[in-house]
């Protein structure tokens, strides 16, 4: 979906609303704030989709090959998709043909996937190689963009995440992941939960995001958690998927908004925390604090002013609520539609206290299916 070239204020606020979210919106009063305190964020921006948690026959629980979970996930119409194996193996031989011819040259799984992700990827289709950490007792981690990978016999989590995160800092001219950017998978799924997503600060700035949805599942508590933490962690949406159908409009997605469909403006915008996970999937959402887009950090601004825009294009899909949650997951306020609508527009400050705090968006659509936007920290 693309926002189009709007340049500021020469747009009336009612026709660029209309022209941002495909819909007629009556912009007045409140409504009109929202955008016009949104819209500098939005100049030249696109919304993107993607999935990036995805297993092929390169895992040892996975089926098919990459380049099949890239040209699926085209057809399906997500804009980017990253290919995370479980590393154990991955200096494999890479075959692709499911047997029947060995590719020459030779390409190692782990270069294969580059190697189709390069093939794939244009202006409107970014393929991203990563992989998945992934200890029995602590659980898994994704990273993506990084020339190396390891794996729990190099890196093992038992007792202590220690080794893999020594690892994410180490050069890659040591075979180390300091090129890479990371992320908690379904925490709390295994016993350990990642050392009980204790805050790491050397590697805050590349641990960009955490699972708030992962096939079925919804990791509200657990992201609640690692923010209260310390961690600054977007919210995504993944499939992990396992199957043949990767890209299924039906799995969770992640919205990422950025200029480009780029591999260096979708890590930028995850790096950024311009991303947000939803169960929907074309749910279209913008969160932010004094004009700052979502992912942002505030210093001594109080009150802060939130303004939220959410749309989804499909007829009939409204929302129930749309809450803003903070430090210790307490929601803070409750914002209902009188009218129920397909796009909704909601303007709020943050309440008043001396502590630091984040705050994301949680909406619930009338389908009962969930978003979360990544949080806006203030800090004090
Ligand atoms: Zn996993
Ligand atoms: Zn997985």
């Amino acid at each position: 979906m693309k926002f189009g070239s709007l340049t500021g204020k020469v747009v009336a606020v009612g026709t660029a609303a209309l022209m941002i979210f495909g819909h007629e919106v009556s912009a007045h009063g409140d409504e009109a704030s929202v955008y016009e305190a949104i819209q500098d964020q939005l100049v030249g921006k696109q919304i993107f989709f993607g999935d990036l948690h995805n297993h092929t026959g390169y895992s040892p629980d996975g089926s098919g090959t990459p380049k099949m979970a890239y040209e699926s996930a085209k057809m399906n119409g997500l804009d980017f998709i990253a290919i995370t194996e479980h590393s154990e193996g991955l200096n494999l031989i890479a075959n692709e043909e499911e047997g029947v011819n060995t590719p020459l040259p030779y390409r190692t799984e782990w270069e294969d996937i580059q190697y189709q992700a390069d093939q794939i990827s244009d202006e409107s289709f970014t393929a991203i190689r990563g992989f998945e950490w992934s200890d029995p007792y602590q659980g898994h981690f994704n990273v993506w963009f990084s020339k190396h990978y390891t794996d729990v016999f190099r890196s093992p989590g038992t007792p202590s995440m220690k080794p893999f995160w020594n690892w994410f800092q180490t050069d890659t001219s040591l075979l180390g992941g300091s090129d890479g950017i990371g992320g908690f998978n379904h925490p709390g799924r295994e016993p350990g939960k990642l050392d009980e997503l204790a805050y790491v600060p050397e590697v805050d700035n590349r641990v960009i995001s955490i699972e708030v949805f992962n096939r079925e599942d919804i990791y509200d508590s657990t992201y609640v958690e690692a923010l209260d933490n310390g961690w600054h962690v977007g919210a995504i949406g993944v499939s992990d998927h396992h199957g043949e159908i990767w890209g299924d409009p039906t799995f969770a997605r992640t919205g990422i908004i950025a200029t480009e469909n780029s591999h260096e403006d979708v890590r930028a915008a995850l790096e950024k925390h311009h991303v947000y996970a939803t169960q929907d999937s074309n749910y279209q959402m913008v969160f932010t604090g004094n004009g700052q887009m979502m992912g942002a950090e505030l210093t001594n601004e109080q009150p802060v002013e939130l303004n939220v825009m959410g749309h989804d294009p499909d007829q009939g899909e409204t929302i129930v609520k749309a809450e803003l949650v903070t430090n210790g997951g307490k929601v803070v306020e409750t914002y209902e539609p009188a009218n129920p609508h397909q796009t909704f527009e909601w303007s709020t400050t943050t309440p008043e206290t001396t502590e630091s705090a984040w705050y994301f968006v949680r909406v619930t659509q009338t389908d009962g299916e969930m978003i979360y936007s990544s949080p806006i920290w203030v800090n004090r």
